[in-house]
């Protein structure tokens, strides 16, 4: 991954002030990067990093909002991991309240542990994350040689 990074930024409703507050003291460090969100959280990161921007004469970051993660936002962000388009995560999610796209949910995990994409749950890993000398560099993770995974020969009898 390059210095500039695209990182994914999602949270669930309850958790939403969370990474709100953390964009908002953070802005300066996110701003050299592109960010990937799910609809409503991009929207709500977008406003409060825009205004920071504003604020201090800098240039804001370019934010991308798919659609929200219940209508298949996670899985467009999954997607994208597949795809080497994101490099870091930011998942505050839920851990009191189930939610109607849980697979999604679980599914996003999944793939960006499959894909070795660093990623936080919660503000005190996404804390340790972003005051990483590794944040701001170029780095290559390490991917897990699945080949033996892709089925070549189906018994289909
Ligand atoms: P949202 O989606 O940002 O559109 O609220 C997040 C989620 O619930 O997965």
């Amino acid at each position: 991954m390059k210095k500039k990074k695209t990182i994914g930024l999602v949270a669930h409703d309850n958790r939403k002030k969370d990474i709100i507050e953390w964009a908002s003291w953070n802005w300066k460090e996110l701003a050299p990067h592109n960010l990937v969100c799910t609809g409503t959280t991009g929207k709500l990161i977008d406003e409060v990093i825009r205004l920071k921007c504003e604020e201090n004469n800098s240039i804001p970051p370019h934010v991308t909002c798919l659609k929200s993660g219940p209508l298949g936002g996670d899985q467009q962000l999954g997607a994208m991991i597949s795809e080497g388009g994101v490099d870091v995560l930011i998942f505050f999610w839920d851990p009191m309240q189930p939610q109607p796209h849980d697979v999604d949910v679980k599914a996003l995990l999944r793939i960006a542990v499959l894909y070795n994409i660093p990623t936080a749950s919660n503000r005190s890993t996404a804390d340790f994350m972003i005051s990483s000398s590794l944040f701001h560099e170029e780095y290559k993770p390490i991917i897990k040689d699945y080949s033996k995974y892709i089925k070549r020969d189906v018994d289909l009898v």
